[in-house]
Order: C-alpha cells, then structure tokens, then sequence
C-alpha cells in the first residue's frame, strides 16, 4: 500500500533534485547488476514505511526535515528490474 506522504515524497520537488543528485553519486549504475544503461530506480535502504515509524513523520513538512531521508549514503540505484526482484522479495520475506 502506497501512502499520501509516500506520493508527496517521490512528487516533491526536493525530491526531483535529490534523485539527480543519487544518480550522479552512483554514475548511473545499478547497485545490483551493475548496467548503466538503464532507467534508474532510487531505493532507500530502510523502508520509508519504517522510517516514518522510526521518526513518527507524518506529514510532508516532517519528511522534508527529516535529514536521513536526504542522505545520498542511505539509498542505492537499482534498475528497474532488480528493483521489482527485490520488492518481490521483501514481499515473500516479511521481517
Ligand atoms: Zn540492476
């Protein structure tokens, strides 16, 4: 389930810039397989369903605050395909 705050994020305009800024970061390359070629997909590393539990954000203003939400460090690019392979997963292994 894709939440309001998920979609405000990923359509924010902070958002736009800080996505060009993880592509540089990573030449374009896919954390997984490794092509380059490829459009690219940014992946936070802790779920955002968890960050929002972690640091209580609930609503846009809080998420634009939250520094651990913009840092490069914490996303990988995966292309698209590795990205649903490992949604796929996440959804079969539940933790
Ligand atoms: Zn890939």
């Amino acid at each position: 389930m894709r939440s309001n705050i998920y979609r405000s994020l990923k359509y924010g305009f902070k958002y736009k810039n800080f996505r060009k800024k993880v592509i540089k970061h990573y030449n374009n390359r896919c954390s997984v397989c490794g092509k380059t070629d490829e459009f690219m997909t940014v992946h936070h590393k802790i779920p955002l369903r968890d960050t929002k539990i972690l640091y209580s954000l609930n609503n846009y203003n809080q998420i634009k605050k939250c520094k651990l939400l913009w840092k490069v460090d914490w996303h990988t690019l995966l292309c698209q395909n590795c990205h649903r392979l490992l949604e796929e997963n996440d959804k079969n292994n539940p933790i």
